[in-house]
C-alpha cells in the first residue's frame, strides 16, 4: 500500500511510514494511491462469511503485502474480538451496535487494530513506543483499552479533572500494566496543547520514540470499513439487499470509512450523516462554502467538532466535486432539544436506549426517509453504548440501561492516576523520570 498527501499526489509513502507520522508534514491527510475493487463475488456471497474473515479480505485488498496475510489475520483475530450486531428494531429500520468492544465505542475498531499494527512494526525497534494521547472522554478508553497489554508499547493519557464521565474515567484509570492516566488539572485543550508541546520538543523526542494516536491515523481508517460490510452480510442473510448507512458525525472519521467502503465496491443506497448543532458539513453541503466556526459543547460531545479533520478525506474521495458528493451523502444537524426527544422516542417505540450520538443518526435516518420514500432498510450506527453517557440521557430512560457484563467490576478497581498541573515542565520532568 502506497499513500499519498491531500496536500501532494506526488508524495508517496508506505503503510508503515504513514501509521508512524499519522500525518503528512505538509498537513494534509494520507490516502490510498489506489482504492482496490473487491471481487464482486464476495459481496454477492458476503453473508457466507464472518465479520473476521470480512476484515481480512478487506485489510488485505488495502494493505497489501505491507503486512503477510498471516500476519494481518493474526492482527485482525485479535484486535477485532468483538461482535458488531445489526438489529431491527421494525421491519425497514436497524441498529447496529458499535460498542460490544471494552470501552464500549465504535472507536475501539480504530484504536486496537491500530495498537497491533504498531506493535507488529515495532518488533524490531528495542525502544519502547510511547504514545501520548489527550481525551476528552471516548478517545482514550479506546486507546488505553486497546494498547492494553501490546508488547512495545506505552501509553500515556492525559484528561480533565471532573470533565469526563464516571465509566470513561474507569476505563482510563484502572488500567496498570502499560497504561498511564494523568489527571490534569484543567481543560481538554490544555491537555492537548501539552501533548502537542511534547511532539514539538526536539530533546524530548531524542529521548523516547513519541507517537500520537490519533484519530485521522490511516490504521484506525481501515479497520471502520470492516463493519460496514459486515452489517451488508447481516442484512443479506436476511433477505435485504438494499440499505442506507445514518452515521453520527464529529470528525467524519466513522462515515469517512464507510465511504470508503462503497468506493471498494460495497453497495450502498446512500450515506446519512447526522450532527449536532457543531454543523460545518451539513452547511457545506447546503451552500457549497466549507466555514467551518468553533466547537460547540452539546449532549453528544464526541462530536463536538467544529472543524472535522476528516472531511478533507471525503472530500478526496469525491474528486471534490459537490454535485458527486450531495448524490452519495445527505446530512442533517440537530440541537440538544431535538436528541432529547430522540431519545424518548426510541425508548417509547422500541424499547431501545440509544446515547445521544445514536440519537442523532436515529433521527438523520429519519430525515432522509421522510424525504425519499421506499424499499430499502436505514441502518443507524450506534457508536457508543448508553451506559456512559449518564449526564447526557433523561433519569428515567437512564435507569433502564443495561450495564454491559464487566462493567460493575470496574468500578471496584483502584484508581491509578496522577495529578498534573497545566505545566509543561512538569509533564516533560514526569515523562523523562518515568522512562
Ligand atoms: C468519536 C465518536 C463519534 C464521532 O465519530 P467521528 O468519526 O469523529 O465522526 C460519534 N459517537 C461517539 C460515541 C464517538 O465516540
Amino acid at each position: 500500500m502506497r499513500l499519498y498527501s491531500t496536500n501532494n499526489k506526488d508524495l508517496s509513502v508506505s503503510f508503515q511510514e504513514a501509521v508512524f507520522n499519522s500525518l503528512p508534514q505538509d498537513k494534509g491527510l494520507y490516502m490510498p494511491e489506489h482504492i482496490p475493487a473487491l471481487d464482486p463475488l464476495f459481496i454477492r456471497n458476503i453473508q457466507q462469511y464472518s465479520l473476521q474473515e470480512i476484515a481480512l479480505t478487506v485489510a488485505t485488498a488495502l494493505i497489501g503485502d505491507d503486512i503477510p496475510k498471516a500476519d494481518l489475520k493474526k492482527i485482525i483475530d485479535d484486535a477485532i474480538n468483538f461482535d458488531a450486531p445489526v438489529k431491527f428494531l421494525d421491519s425497514k429500520t436497524a441498529v447496529l451496535e458499535l460498542f460490544h468492544g471494552p470501552s464500549y465505542a465504535f472507536k475501539d475498531f480504530g484504536a486496537r487494530f491500530m495498537s497491533r499494527v504498531m506493535g507488529y512494526f515495532s518488533q524490531e525497534d528495542d525502544k519502547l513506543l510511547d504514545v501520548l494521547v489527550a481525551t476528552s472522554g471516548d478517545t482514550g478508553g479506546a486507546v488505553a483499552l486497546g494498547f492494553l497489554g501490546v508488547e512495545g508499547t506505552r501509553v500515556t493519557i492525559l484528561y480533565p479533572k471532573g470533565k469526563v464521565s464516571k465509566v470513561q474515567e474507569e476505563q482510563l484509570t484502572t488500567n496498570g500494566q502499560n497504561i498511564r492516566a494523568l489527571e490534569v488539572d484543567g481543560t481538554f485543550d490544555d491537555c492537548q496543547a501539552l501533548v502537542k508541546q511534547a511532539f514539538n520538543d526536539t530533546a524530548l523526542n531524542q529521548e523516547l520514540r513519541l507517537t500520537s494516536a490519533n484519530s485521522i491515523n490511516i490504521a484506525r481508517l481501515i479497520p471502520q470499513t470492516f463493519y460496514y460490510f459486515w452489517a451488508y452480510a447481516q442484512l443479506k442473510s436476511q433477505g435485504v439487499n438494499e440499505v442506507l448507512f445514518s452515521v453520527p458525525s464529529g470528525n467524519f472519521g466513522n462515515i469517512g470509512a464507510g465511504l470508503l467502503a462503497y468506493k471498494m465496491g460495497l453497495p450502498v443506497k446512500h450515506f446519512v450523516a447526522g450532527t449536532n448543532v457543531n454543523d460545518t458539513v451539513p452547511r457545506f453541503l447546503t451552500s457549497g462554502s466549507y466555514d467551518p466556526k468553533p466547537s460547540v459543547q452539546t449532549l453528544a460531545n464526541a462530536m463536538d467538532v467544529g472543524n472535522p479533520s476528516n472531511w478533507v478525506r471525503i472530500q478526496d474521495l469525491f474528486d471534490y466535486d459537490l454535485e458527486k458528493l450531495r448524490q452519495t451523502i445527505t446530512s442533517y444537524t440537530y440541537d440538544d432539544q431535538e436528541t432529547l426527544v430522540a431519545m424518548r422516542d426510541i425508548f417509547e417505540q422500541y424499547n431501545y436506549v440509544a446515547c445521544p450520538h445514536t440519537a442523532i443518526a436515529y433521527l438523520a435516518a429519519k430525515s432522509y426517509q421522510d424525504t425519499n420514500p421506499g424499499e430499502y432498510a436505514s441502518i443507524f450506527l450506534s457508536t457508543a453504548h448508553p451506559c456512559k453517557f449518564p449526564e447526557g440521557i433523561d433519569a428515567d430512560i437512564f435507569s433502564a440501561v443495561q450495564y454491559p457484563e464487566g462493567a460493575e467490576l470496574l468500578a471496584d478497581k483502584p484508581k491509578l492516576a496522577e495529578s498534573l498541573a497545566v505545566n509543561y515542565d512538569d509533564f516533560k520532568d514526569y515523562l523523562l523520570k518515568n522512562k
